[in-house]
């Protein structure tokens, strides 16, 4: 404390210890958001991204949410995967970052002629922009359509095999429960900042006492059965019901979706917890934003701060929300090869 403070009377400032040293470093930290939909975003979302120092995304082309046409037929799909390729490079070239693409068959609605498609994707997997199959995986419970298990796990396996043989990761959407709310809203609106007529909803295909954990394990049935290694497949939106599992139980990644907090209930503190008890070797993050949420391109870059308020480290930090996934989807001039 000194005395030669000119303020009138003293101020926290002359109370004030040792500084502390702050992490510069973080401020130009390269990042990669492993699962997003920025494709769907607006130009100015993505410049947020290049804003924001994203180094490079992998834009997932499979959801069934941009698809107008109920029920879904595999034409429809293989559409989100040509207009994602038609505008990748563009992108790339407006706002400097690496577009990637992931091309896959979502399961969280029932396609109606899944085989051709399936057939399709091979050529797909062989595009030099495409370095991830998905996002994929057993989802208990359609929009519009019932599809029965052992189809979904079939397609997923189908889509497993294709990535094995092309040497390329898959992104599982692995189910979440929804954040809680103390009160529902009127089901004819919805879920605000959800655009999706929610009353379309089926009835569950899984259920039993954790539906959204054991559809992870029937994911990993797929990739055993598929021959695609643990190492390869990447739970995206990993949760607190499916931490543990996939970390002590499978050599999988995990990486947690902070782009939608509100709807999910994962955030950056999650992801410090999960890294203080399994350290970070096998964690990422992603954003999962896309047009039809309520989401935010600088999620991960406020998560990075966030991290390391949570007392995590700025190695462990740059580990993942860049090396890994830099590593795993081969991003940034990396890969393991
Ligand atoms: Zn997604």
């Amino acid at each position: 404390m000194t005395s030669t403070q000119p303020t009138r009377r003293p101020t926290d400032a002359a109370h004030l210890e040792d500084e502390p040293d702050l992490p510069r470093e973080l401020l130009n930290l390269p990042w990669i958001d492993c699962h997003n939909h920025a494709h769907t975003l607006s130009w100015d979302d993505r410049e947020r991204y290049a804003l924001s120092g994203c180094r490079s995304m992998v834009m997932v082309a499979s959801g069934y949410h941009w698809t107008p046409y109920k029920p879904v037929r595999g034409e429809d799909i293989r559409y989100l995967w040509d207009d994602a390729i038609n505008r990748r490079a563009a992108i790339e070239r407006n706002h400097f970052f690496e577009a990637k693409l992931g091309l896959g068959v979502h399961t969280g609605v029932r396609i109606e002629n899944p085989d051709e498609l399936l057939e399709a994707m091979d050529d797909y997997c062989q595009l030099e922009e495409v370095v991830a199959v998905g996002e994929t995986g057993v989802t208990p419970a359609q929009h519009v359509e019932r599809w029965d298990v052992d189809h979904q796990q079939a397609v997923v396996e189908a889509q497993m095999g294709l990535a094995a043989r092309h040497d390329l990761p898959t992104i599982l959407h692995t189910p979440n429960q929804s954040a809680d709310s103390s009160r529902s809203y009127r089901p004819e609106l919805g879920t605000p900042g959800y655009e999706k007529n929610t009353t379309l909803g089926q009835e569950p295909v899984l259920e039993g006492e954790n539906p959204a954990l054991e559809a992870v394990k029937l994911d990993l049935e797929a990739a055993h059965a598929a021959g695609l290694d643990e190492e390869r497949v990447v739970a995206s939106h990993a949760d607190g019901n499916n931490t543990e599992y996939l970390m002590e139980e499978t050599d999988c990644y995990l990486s947690y979706t902070i782009g939608h907090s509100w709807l999910i209930g994962v955030d950056a503190a999650d992801v410090a917890d999960a890294i203080d008890a399994y350290g970070p070797e096998r964690i990422m993050v992603d954003t999962d934003c896309a047009n039809v949420l309520r989401t935010d391109p600088y999620a991960l870059k406020r998560a990075i701060f966030e991290l390391y308020r949570y007392g995590i480290d700025v190695d462990a930090i740059r580990q993942v929300v860049y090396e890994n996934p830099r590593e795993v989807f081969g991003l940034a001039d990396g890969g393991s090869e």
